[in-house]
């Protein structure tokens, strides 16, 4: 086989490096650091203007998907601050810890499953180890500290008092909302197994290696369903929520090559889990988790019973059992898709004037769909372009900018990944149309104002 061949079955990471990417968030204010103006703090972000409509976007169309598009799926947002009993019945208080190893020559930071794993073989190649068969420091190749367990829960407490009784958690996962309230949930619902409850939101945990930008940070969100199902069905339903949520990433654009299925090996799952298999993405740093789906079994449900003292089963009319169901669980995270949304969306071509960035996204994912660019700032003109922007706006988020040469404007959405720009230029007074200009190709067409709405819901609207 010639080396070209070899070439193309191995994928490659997008062409950008996390610098640009970082520089290209804070310039056009997606994502950056938060207190800034502090020096920055302790791994936390803060989403400007295009960020939180790019998070929107994601945290949506997971829902849509999820919860919107099926009937066996329902909501819940449960609170974030938590008794310290249901992570003890969770056995987060036990067990939600990380190995924690220092590098004794160079002070480096590592954690050692994921240096067992090997992760960090595509920045410092394969793992090392020493003589006597033991991890060495990927950097520096120095001796490590004996592994600490570092709990990533961040503790705190409720009200003036303090002692046992008020101490509380910050959640380290959406998913425990959802196994204590299953009772209340499924009694209100009468619903049948299998269904599944689905929450996005915040989640904490005090990472002893945050970092790669947005990738790994103290506080997140997530986007995570438990699916209810009756034991024996459990395997069936597992393999269904990998493929179903592995098809949304590639609904979504995401570049085939640079998505794999990799299940758990039986040393790496959870204490809880049965099976547990992660979509990855293939990061400019290596292989990298965007998803984990696991079979937790009846784990979850038996505990909260146990611990509460209250009845979590389900009673099965057919077989008139009473049974715990097992749970499968797609766990996802809204702020890590985001970035990856971004990664694999960023492109550069040459120009005419050097370099044109423009970032692919898909049209459902774009923070901005339309841009409205009159040609000069001059009346009758704007009034023209204004009145178009403002009906527009009751359909999608708009850009309005009339400033600068037409090229630059074109430049500057295509930085941003606004599918389409709509030009109002002098001959629109005449001819009542206006030119659409489609982002990718670069293409651009005419069309009659009366017809520009339908025109942009045709290309816009996702079936
Ligand atoms: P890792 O082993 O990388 O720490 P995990 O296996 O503990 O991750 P899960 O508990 O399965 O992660 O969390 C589900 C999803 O939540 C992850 O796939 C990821 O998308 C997201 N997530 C978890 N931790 C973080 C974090 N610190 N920052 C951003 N997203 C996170």
């Amino acid at each position: 086989m010639s080396s070209d061949n070899a070439d193309i079955t191995q994928p490659k990471a997008a062409n950008v490096t996390m610098d640009t990417i970082v520089s290209l968030c804070k310039r056009r204010g997606f994502v950056f650091q938060s207190s800034e103006i502090y020096g920055g703090f302790g791994s936390t972000y803060d989403y400007g203007p295009l960020g939180v409509e790019l998070l929107r976007n994601v945290r949506n169309l997971w829902w849509r998907s999820v919860v919107q598009e099926r009937d066996d799926v329902v909501g819940l947002e449960a609170s974030i601050l938590g008794p310290e009993a249901v992570y003890v019945a969770s056995g987060h208080v036990t067990n939600f810890s990380d190995p924690l190893v220092d590098c004794k020559q160079c002070k480096m930071r590592w954690r050692l499953d994921h240096l067992d794993e090997g992760q960090y073989e595509t920045q410092y190649g394969p793992t090392k180890r020493n003589k006597e068969g033991q991890i060495v420091c990927p950097n520096c190749a120095g001796e490590l500290t004996e592994p600490r367990k570092f709990n990533l829960m961040f503790k705190t407490g409720i009200g003036v008092i303090e002692d046992e009784s008020s101490i509380a958690y910050l959640r380290p996962e959406t998913a425990q909302g959802m196994f204590i309230n299953f009772s209340t949930i499924q009694t209100a619902t009468r619903r049948k197994l299998p269904f599944g409850i689905a929450q996005i939101g915040k989640s904490f945990r005090n990472e002893i290696t945050p970092g790669n930008f947005v990738f790994r940070t103290r506080e997140f969100e997530q986007a995570e369903m438990e699916f209810f199902v009756k034991p024996g069905t459990d395997d069936h339903w597992h393999e269904y929520w990998v493929k179903e949520r592995h098809e949304w990433y590639l609904r979504y654009g995401l570049t085939p090559e640079r998505l794999r299925i990799r299940p758990h090996g039986k040393e790496e799952l959870s204490f809880y889990s049965k099976a547990t298999s992660d979509v990855e993405y293939l990061f400019p740093w290596g292989w990298g988790e965007l998803e984990g789906i696991a079979n937790r079994t009846n784990y979850d449900l038996t505990q909260h019973a146990k611990h509460s003292g209250k009845d979590l089963s389900y009673f099965d009319e057919e077989t008139k059992e009473h049974i715990v169901p097992f749970v499968i669980e797609p766990a996802a995270g809204i702020t890590r898709t985001a970035l990856t949304f971004l990664i694999d969306a960023y492109d550069e071509e040459p120009d005419k004037d050097g370099t044109r960035v423009v970032l692919r996204f898909h049209k459902s994912v774009a923070p901005i769909k339309v841009a409205i660019l009159p040609l000069s700032k001059k009346e009758p003109l704007i009034n023209l372009a204004h009145q178009l922007e403002k009906k527009l706006r009751k359909h999608w988020t708009i850009q309005y900018d009339e400033t600068q040469a037409i090229g630059r404007r074109y430049r500057r959405q295509d930085e941003i990944g606004t599918p389409f720009c709509v030009t109002v230029d002098f001959e629109s007074l005449e001819d009542n149309a206006v030119t659409i200009r489609e982002r990718d190709s670069m293409a651009q067409v005419r069309i009659a104002i009366p017809e520009l709405l339908d025109a942009l819901k045709e290309r816009l609207n996702d079936d």
